[in-house]
């Protein structure tokens, strides 16, 4: 198996130094996650502590993984930076662009030959630079990264919302967008505002039907999907050392549903069963000399309201088992009072299809305790009511599950076993049905549930619950049947009961596996070569943007100028797009296509002054046109500009198609960031009411960049159409290293200029 012990030892051998420096710095006792992330501080240590929800700081990630969708324009961008390997260790996971149709095999024969060409690309790149790749069928990235790499006390980030999955091994793993990877990779520092905490106490012990799925259904309808925004979720108490470590990963998993930041458990029992059952015995073993450093100081357990700025107690005994949804995962119903709401709201009773597995939940112990319900079918000659999936989280998990028999109960139920990948879970999902337009329900044991998520169609009434909660309502195909209450009428007349599931942590025999799919990169990869179709339209080598010419900007052409929202989905839709995400050229003709003119109040119509007189256009035409003359663009925008997710595209693209500068009256930091990392000028209005000055046909300059200094405002001329002129003062937030990034024409040029040197 491919693990890093070497590296984790270096984390822990400092850890108890770096953890007692934090604790004088701070002043007091520390939560688990105050550890992790102080031992992870990019510049080694600090004379201050940092405020909680506040304080911008540099940390460093101990690895990076990313799945094969982001994957893609974050390894471009990494070839931009000159290294001959990604500075901490990194992997790629093939598993979100296969379809599920008619089963595993038949599936991944036919990913394997739809997106042979971004395959190629990611195993070709993986092994020159040094990044192991884990190909299509080996599983889904949360899964493998809990089998593989994630140790307690370690901080990872991953291009994926649920990488969080590996807080149930203790560690700090945060989802982010691909320019983050890119950071991490070349060895820069990765900023994040140091996070609020959130404590969870759990006491008790779960029992009978409850898991531990239901209490992350739980916590979700109590914090709701905003509620951990900014936030660290901690969970710790007597519950969570009841509880198996592949279970807590299912809680940390779907953290990423209340917006937290991430969820993490402290170093126990369960921790060290899972990593020697996964043949990780020595990590285990090194955790443990350095276990007090992995768990909260006893004071934080002994009154947790003075260390976390929110707590939750929740008693595992009495937990009921949840049904979330439908359409929002916070919407959580205890299985008693589900089906009146069911009933009340008026949701399709018939249950069509129940989906089990996934990154959430396709541990052993979800298997063998929805295989101990799925048995009650056949043995309790019950008749199965719904379609029933299986969707294994990697090929370990399946092997196991295999050579143990449990693949077969299902199949004697009728299910139907998908390949090691997203699948179902993100809308690739080929589903059979008769009628799309038929209002329906389906239940799965996956994170998500908005519409159109699992298959595209809005009429789809999508519900989440454990894996044996979904098998039990499969085989009553009812979502008003409650397992813990109900009987079900069997095929000769009797009325049965089903009985509670049972379930196995770790498989008796142990974990097997003949292949599990990975593909260790080359010792020395200079002389491999990375495979891109130069006819692909879906993949694209990056051509380094050019560095700034040392001059002011003059002549300018004003694109568009942005009335009111503009996120990073107006600036990059995703959608149909995103199969272009590895091909800058193609993406960009999505670029603000989804922003609204301030001067016609149209998307995507802007008036193309130079070429085509007083033509409107669409943006992206226009900024080609534009940029084919070789006149530089300008993009005005209104509060919290590029909101929404970190998509490094929505930077990327105007940098591409030839704008140098986003005006607005505010950004939203990422994204301001990341126009940073591209080497674009990123600015605000001193006086937010100089929006209104900037006229649909102006030219513009923008003055005072050859003493461009941190602090120390530009200006920008707007030239009207009537010959009048207006001054205006822009203010910026760039620092020494940010202007260099600007000045080099991005800040991987900048690296690659390093390298050089
Ligand atoms: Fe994301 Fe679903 Fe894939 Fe998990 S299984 S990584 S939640 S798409």
């Amino acid at each position: 198996m491919a693990f890093d012990l070497e590296m984790i030892k270096t984390v822990y051998n400092g850890l108890g130094e770096r953890v007692e420096a934090a604790r004088r710095v701070v002043g007091r006792p520390l939560t688990l996650a105050e550890k992790i992330l102080y031992a992870h501080l990019y510049n080694g240590a600090t004379d201050k502590a940092f405020e909680r929800g506040v304080s911008y700081v540099d940390f460093a990630p101990d690895r990076v993984a990313m799945q094969d969708a982001t994957a893609q324009m974050a390894l471009l961008q990494f070839m931009q930076a000159g290294k001959a390997k990604v500075s901490v260790p990194s992997t790629v996971h093939c598993d979100h662009l296969i379809q599920a149709k008619e089963g595993a095999e038949e599936d991944l024969a036919i990913a394997n030959s739809e997106n042979k060409e971004v395959y190629d690309f990611l195993a070709s790149v993986s092994n020159k630079y040094g990044i192991g790749f884990w190909k299509p069928g080996a599983g889904i990235i949360h899964q493998v990264v809990l089998e593989n790499y994630a140790f307690p006390g370690g901080m990872m980030i991953g291009t994926d919302s649920h990488t969080p999955n590996a807080g149930g091994l203790g560690m700090l793993a945060i989802g982010v967008g691909g320019a983050d990877a890119v950071d991490v990779m070349a060895g820069m520092a990765w900023e994040l505002k140091f996070p609020k905490l959130i404590g969870v106490k759990l006491t008790g012990k779960l029992s009978g039907w409850a898991s531990p799925k239901d209490v992350i259904l739980k916590v979700a309808g109590i914090l709701t999907v905003k509620g951990g925004t900014g936030a660290i979720v901690e969970y710790f108490g007597e519950g969570s050392e009841n509880m198996s470590c592949t279970g807590k990963a299912t809680i940390c998993n779907m953290g990423a549903e209340i917006g937290a930041t991430t969820s993490v458990f402290a170093f126990d029992q369960s921790m060290v069963e899972y990593l020697s059952g996964t043949g990780r015995q020595d990590i285990a073993e090194a955790a443990n000399a350095v276990a007090d450093h992995l768990r909260p100081d006893p004071e934080v357990y002994a009154d947790p309201a003075s260390f976390y700025d929110q707590l939750i107690e929740i008693n595992l005994s009495e937990l009921e088992p949840h049904v979330n949804g439908p359409f929002t995962p916070d919407a959580a119903w205890p299985i008693s009072q589900f089906a009146a709401a069911v009933k009340e709201h008026g949701w399709p009773e018939k249950l069509e299809v129940g989906l089990i597995g996934s990154c959430t939940n396709s541990s052993y112990e979800d298997i063998t305790r929805a295989a101990s319900v799925a048995e009650q079918a056949v043995s309790k000659g019950l008749a199965v009511n719904a379609e029933f999936t299986v969707t294994p989280g990697s090929e370990l998990v399946r092997y196991t599950v295999q050579r143990d028999g449990l693949l077969d109960t299902f199949a004697q139920m009728g299910g139907v076993v998908l390949a090691n990948a997203c699948g179902p879970c993100i809308g690739q999902w080929a589903r059979h049905t008769d009628d799309p337009k038929r209002r329906n329900s389906i239940i799965t044991s996956f994170n998500r549930n908005f519409a159109k998520r699992n298959d595209g169609n809005p009429n789809t009434h999508a519900f989440v619950a454990s894996p044996e909660i979904v098998t039990a309502f499969a085989i009553a195909g009812d979502l008003t049947f409650n397992p813990l209450t109900d009987t079900l009428t069997n095929k000769e007349g009797q009325q049965v009961k089903l009985d509670e599931p049972r379930g196995l942590e770790m498989p008796p025999q142990g974990y097997a596996v003949e292949d599990a799919g990975y593909q260790a990169p080359a010792e020395n990869g200079s002389g491999v070569q990375v495979i891109v179709d130069p006819n692909s339209d879906r993949l694209e080598l990056l051509e380094p943007f050019k560095p700034w010419e040392g001059t002011d900007l003059s002549g300018l052409r004003l694109l568009i100028k942005a009335q009111g929202k503009c996120t990073t989905d107006h600036i990059s839709m995703a959608g149909p797009w995103l199969k272009y995400r590895g091909h800058l050229d193609n993406i960009s003709n999505n670029m603000l296509i989804g922003a609204i003119n301030a001067f016609n109040g149209e998307a995507n119509s802007v008036r193309d002054f130079v070429t085509q007189g007083d033509g409107y256009n669409a943006v992206p035409q226009v900024a080609r046109n534009y940029k084919s003359m070789g006149i530089g663009t300008i993009v005005v925008g209104d509060e919290n500009y590029g909101e929404g997710s970190s998509r490094e595209h929505a930077a990327m693209e105007p940098r591409h198609l030839g704008v140098r500068a986003i005006l607005v009256k505010s950004f939203a930091r990422i994204h301001e960031t990341n126009l940073k990392k591209q080497g674009m000028l990123a600015l605000t209005f001193a006086n937010k009411a100089d929006y209104d000055l900037i006229e649909e046909g102006d030219t513009i300059d923008i003055i005072g960049l050859t003493s461009f200094a941190p602090g120390k405002p530009l200006q920008i001329r707007l030239h009207h159409a009537d010959g009048d002129t207006d001054l205006i003062t822009v203010n910026h937030t760039y620092n020494e290293g940010q202007i260099e990034w600007f000045k080099a024409g991005s800040a991987l040029n900048l690296i690659r200029q390093q390298q050089a040197q």
